[in-house]
Order: C-alpha cells, then structure tokens, then sequence
C-alpha cells in the first residue's frame, strides 16, 4: 500500500504535514514516512507498508497457509509454530502494533478476537483450551510490525510465558 499526499505547505513546517495525514496512518514510525520537498514549497508525505511481509501475505504476493478470510482480517497458520496449533490473525489493514491502534479500530478488534475464537474452535481447541497473545513492542516479543493475534493451542501451556 502506497499513498501519496500532497500538502501545499512551506516545507520548513513538516509537524504541519504530518498532522494532516490521515489518522488511518502510522504517524509513530518515521521510516515509513517520505516527505520529498519540492521547489515549488510542497511537500509530499508518502506512507508505505509496501515492504510489510503481512501486507504482502494478504496480498497474495508471499504465499502462507490460509484458514480463513473475510474483508476485515486473514487467518494463516504461522511459519514457525510453537505449539501443534498456532495460527495468526491479521487485520487487513496495516496498523503496526496494538499500540497504534485507535479508538476507529476498536470494532475491528473485537471481530479479531471473534475470529481468534471462531478459529481455535474450528481447529478443536474449545475443549482443551487454547491461548491468543498480542506481541506488542520488540521488548514483548513483537519480530512483524504488522498487528496480529496469536493462537496457540493443541499442548498445556504454562504460565506465566516466557
Ligand atoms: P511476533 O513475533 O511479531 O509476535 O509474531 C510474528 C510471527 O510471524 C512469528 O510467530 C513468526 O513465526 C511468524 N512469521 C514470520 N514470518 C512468517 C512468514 O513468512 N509466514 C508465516 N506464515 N508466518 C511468519
Ligand atoms: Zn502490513
């Protein structure tokens, strides 16, 4: 996802510009924020998830096991599980953590977490249990900057994690 914004501001006033960038967007993560000054005193924001390996998953561009997709988030099993069930839910859209989320994403969390259960319930896990965490942050454990839901299930699971 590339989107382009063009902001007719003197280019010496670039918190102005990122203060008019859509709330859809991460503003916390300069690295995915261009702003190229032009001569002519504009100022051109572009913001790009277009190197995120979720964005190119659910873009079918990387290939992944799907379990199930709808037009709010992608459920994949994850390349590397921790337990005999471990599967990801994504929201389509690219919000880098939980952190980032805001009060227009409360609703699509719920359906993650909805999804989270439908999944786990799917995969057998209603009765044995099963465990969804959020990474949120490197220090959390967080490696894909892009929000998503764990759900590990299929052995016991101590507590408290790792
Ligand atoms: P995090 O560490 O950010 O909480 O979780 C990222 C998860 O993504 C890890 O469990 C990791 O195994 C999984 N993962 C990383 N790369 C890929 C990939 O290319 N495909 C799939 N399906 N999962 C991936
Ligand atoms: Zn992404």
């Amino acid at each position: 996802m590339i989107q382009r914004f063009h902001l007719w501001l003197p280019s010496s006033r670039i918190s102005d510009a990122q203060a008019k960038c859509p709330t859809s967007f991460s503003l916390s993560s300069r690295d995915k924020l261009k702003f190229v000054e032009h001569s002519d005193q504009r100022v051109e924001l572009t913001v790009s998830a277009a190197d995120c390996l979720f964005c190119r998953i659910i873009k079918s561009e990387i290939p992944a096991e799907l379990i199930h997709r709808d037009d709010q988030c992608v459920v994949i099993a994850d390349i590397n599980p921790q337990a005999p069930t471990h599967l990801l839910v994504i929201p389509v859209e690219h919000i880098e953590s939980l952190d980032e989320a805001s009060q227009k994403d409360e609703a699509l969390l719920g359906h993650l977490l909805r999804v989270a259960a439908r999944v786990a319930n799917g995969a057998g896990l209603a009765d044995s249990g099963y465990r969804t965490v959020i990474n949120t942050g490197a220090g959390a454990g967080q490696s894909v900057f892009h929000l998503h839901v764990h759900v590990l299930g299929g052995r016991s699971l101590s507590w408290p994690p790792g």
